[in-house]
């Protein structure tokens, strides 16, 4: 047999690449919706730029702990609900008896749920103190912003190894929390459950790129980066 032209080789190439795109066209759709139908929860997005909350938290940590972290405890979530078979979609009711669920559900729903809460209230451009009935009850059980703020550091200091420091509403009351792990106050394993208002990540891989083993100067850079108005409407549940 004669050796191929160029133009044959050219058009079997195009026959052979139009057969392998058409073959995995095929099969995306229903890959897709298979996908789907197993995304019970999204990540949303950041809504701000890696960098917005330099210098007080660098974009490395933003970048890894949104892209790689979170993304992570949404997928795993996800999997996990698939997995036990869990189809509710309101995230408060699985918290609501989180004890009864695998532990990859506490685990991964929490993380998911606990890092939406945090990217909101650290957000750029917020107010830069408390305002309206969040200052006002601030006053009320505190004191002072700045007895709170003292009180929710020494918190936040105080949570051995990995886990969060909370602002929560309580029966209009607030109180000041840890939980360890990604348990949040919401879920039923907790001691003390409420409303989340404020929230700060004390996991090591939130501040220990910049900060290494200076948590105390990560959780008093906080403050400059805490969107109040966030707080505010956490706080009457908008
Ligand atoms: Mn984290």
């Amino acid at each position: 047999m004669k050796k191929p032209n160029w133009i044959q080789t050219v058009l079997f190439s195009g026959t052979m690449m139009a057969l392998v795109l058409l073959t995995s066209g095929a099969k995306d759709p229903k890959n897709d919706m298979n996908n789907a139908q197993a995304v019970q929860f999204e990540q949303p997005p950041l809504g701000y730029a890696y960098n917005a909350l330099e210098p007080y938290i660098d974009a490395m940590t933003m970048e890894v702990h949104y892209s790689k972290h979170h993304a992570a405890y949404t997928k795993n979530f996800n999997a996990a609900l698939a997995e036990a078979n869990i189809k509710e979609k309101n995230i408060e009711a699985i918290f609501a008896r989180i004890s009864q669920y695998p532990a990859a559900v506490r685990n991964n729903g929490g993380g998911y749920y606990n890092h939406n809460l945090f990217w909101q209230i650290i957000a750029p451009g917020g107010s830069k103190s408390p305002q309206g009935e969040l200052l006002e009850a601030i006053n009320k059980n505190f004191g002072s912003v700045d007895a709170f703020k003292e009180e929710f550091s020494k918190k936040a200091m105080s949570v051995f190894g990995s886990g969060w420091a909370w602002l929560i509403v309580s029966d209009g009351e607030l109180k000041i929390t840890s939980t360890p792990n990604q348990d949040n106050p919401l879920m039923d394993v907790v001691a003390e459950r409420g409303r989340p208002v404020i929230l700060i990540d004390v996991w090591e891989h939130a501040y220990y790129l910049k900060y290494q083993n200076r948590r105390k100067e990560y959780v008093d850079a906080f403050w400059n980066v805490i969107n109040w108005d966030q707080a505010l409407k956490n706080y009457l549940g908008k």
